[in-house]
């Protein structure tokens, strides 16, 4: 390496010492090893040329011939939900297998709860319970009569209560359909218990007691433990409030920090006005980039439409045998360019959440306009989810700047409900990784948990294998990326998402010290065993904060 800026004298505070470091640099060079010095990488090379830079004090680990990464970014989720889920009940499948698994979870919990307590869980498909269809209120009434209930989908847009919760949020037969939501009705007009998207929900959810300060803090300290045993470093949290970034704050100041967070203020909380909305975007005191390495303020989320397996996404064709189904519009379109101008004219960054490829049309139209107020490019405005994209598309993202926030775990956790929803020839072209690159725009990785698991291992595997979790299908080989790809849309990419990519994202000299030593070597084991990927040690700017 070249030391020659370093006086000899100099030594590192920590070495990792024969392994196989993949640095993700231009090149992706494979190195031995890495010397660490105030948080910071200083240098790269073989395990000899290293060694030279021990002293008495530094901390040595010997890697023995295992893989090191750069600390991985998730680059769109949810950190307070995700912490919340950890203490909520998990109507995920697996374990939940079936609807009465669900319900007798949910009983478990309300037998122990004092009456009128609310019972919350999230996580359920129906695509993968074995009653292949979404519980009731009637299912939850059996088990939870005196304790409202809400759970939410696995997509969380959508939700189902029990009969005292809709009597709480005041929706019976009478209740008109919402503007942009959902309430279903069976075929008496009586209400099922499912609302869908916001607009619906609120009615119910707007009852729910709201997270307190304190457990906001211990919900963002929990989740971030969960990131670093699952090898995050870096996380965008899209969409708070400001008293979530207080509580982040508390968190930091605490210690209760251990990974590091981009923070994106949400452009519509409840069920703001427009003008309430820009008045808030307007007096909020900081703008994109303020902030520390640790803790950072990226830019404004805001939302308009649903998701694919729930078939409230916006498409461009209707869904499979609902020919008048094409999904759900959240905002006016004249709502979300006051919201984006209003970002677009403080400073800030912008994501937008856009699934289906009606909404993306929408959201880039947006950009276009707030474009003519104030130029984008340079600024790496995000379309979030983006999963159909046109040639027209394309060409807007480049002419742009705009970088695709793309969550590859949907395919493998979402991908079979895809499926049943657009059909196959669709299917193939959702979530175009291969094609967004080759068309040279820039795609960063995540989950968007709690929607699917933080999990990166199985997302950056399911941008290579494309593969449903439960049937198996592949959606669209020739939309594969190669494993170089894979990572550095784990890595460098997320960086470059949060302007960072100076400080994160790979294995470099100056860089931050923050990198993960894993059990296998992803570049040459089997693809499959790519999403078994276990974390051994988490290191975030030169400290171990996991240790399996
Ligand atoms: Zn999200």
């Amino acid at each position: 390496p070249n030391l020659s800026m370093f006086k000899m004298e100099i030594k590192a505070d920590l070495l990792l010492l024969n392994g196989i470091v993949m640095t993700v640099d231009r090149e992706f060079n494979v190195v031995e090893a890495v010397a660490v010095k105030y948080g910071k990488i200083i240098a790269t090379g073989t395990t000899s040329e290293i060694e030279g830079l021990k002293g008495k004090e530094t901390e040595v680990i010997d890697l023995e011939g295992r893989p090191v990464l750069p600390g991985l970014i998730d680059s769109h989720l949810h950190v307070v939900g995700t912490g919340l889920l950890l203490s909520q009940i998990n109507c995920r499948t697996p374990p939940m297998a079936s609807i009465s698994d669900i319900c007798a979870a949910v009983k478990e919990e309300a037998d122990k709860a004092e009456p009128g307590d609310w019972i919350l869980g999230r996580g359920w498909d129906q695509v993968k319970l074995s009653d292949h269809r979404n519980p009731t209120r009637w299912d939850l009434d059996k088990v939870s009569p005196e304790n409202p209930v809400w759970l939410t989908r696995t997509c969380g847009h959508i939700g189902v209560c029990n009969s005292l919760a809709l009597e709480i949020g005041g929706v019976s037969k009478d209740t008109p359909q919402p503007v942009g939501g959902n309430i279903e009705k069976d075929e008496g007009g009586e209400p099922t218990g499912l609302l869908e998207e916001g607009p619906a929900m609120i009615l119910v959810r707007r009852h729910i007691p709201p997270t307190s300060f304190e457990d906001t803090v211990k919900a963002i300290k929990l989740a971030s433990k969960a990131f670093s045993e699952a090898g995050l470093t870096g996380v965008v949290d899209a969409g708070i409030d400001s008293t979530t970034m207080r509580a982040y704050q508390r968190a930091a100041d605490e210690g209760g920090l251990s990974v590091r967070v981009n923070m994106m203020l949400h452009g519509k909380i409840g069920d703001e006005t427009p003008d309430e909305s820009v008045n808030r975007i307007n007096d909020f005191p900081i703008t994109t980039g303020y902030g520390n390495d640790l803790l950072r303020f990226l830019g404004l989320k805001l939302l308009i439409d649903g998701g694919i397996g729930g078939r409230t996404a916006l498409l461009r064709e209707p869904y499979e045998d609902q020919e008048d189904n094409r999904g759900i519009l959240v905002m006016p379109v004249e709502d979300l360019q006051r919201r984006v101008d209003a970002g677009n004219l403080a400073g800030m960054n912008i994501g937008i959440h856009c699934a289906g490829g009606g909404a993306m049309d929408v959201v880039l139209n947006a950009f276009e306009q707030t474009n003519k107020k104030r130029p984008v490019k340079g600024r790496r405005y995000s379309i979030i989810h983006a999963y159909q994209p046109t040639e027209e598309n394309f060409e807007t993202c480049r002419r742009l700047g705009i970088v695709v926030a793309s969550q590859p775990s949907f395919l493998y956790y979402l991908g079979d409900s895809y499926h049943e929803n657009v059909g196959d020839e669709r299917s193939k072209w959702l979530k175009p990784h291969r094609a967004w690159i080759d068309n040279g725009i820039k795609v960063a990785a995540g989950t968007d948990s709690p929607v699917t698991p933080y999990l990166p291992f199985p997302s950056l595997w399911a941008s290579i294998a494309r593969k449903t979790e439960v049937l198996g299908t592949q959606m669209g080989t020739e939309q594969r990326v190669t494993r170089e790809e894979a990572i550095r849309m784990y890595t460098i990419k997320g960086a470059y998402y949060t302007f960072e990519e100076g400080t994160k994202g790979s294995i470099e000299p100056g860089k931050l010290a923050d990198m993960i030593v894993i059990d296998r070597d992803i570049l040459t084991c089997k693809e499959d065993e790519i999403k078994d990927t276990v974390v051994l040690r988490t290191i975030l700017g030169g400290k171990t904060v996991y240790e399996a």
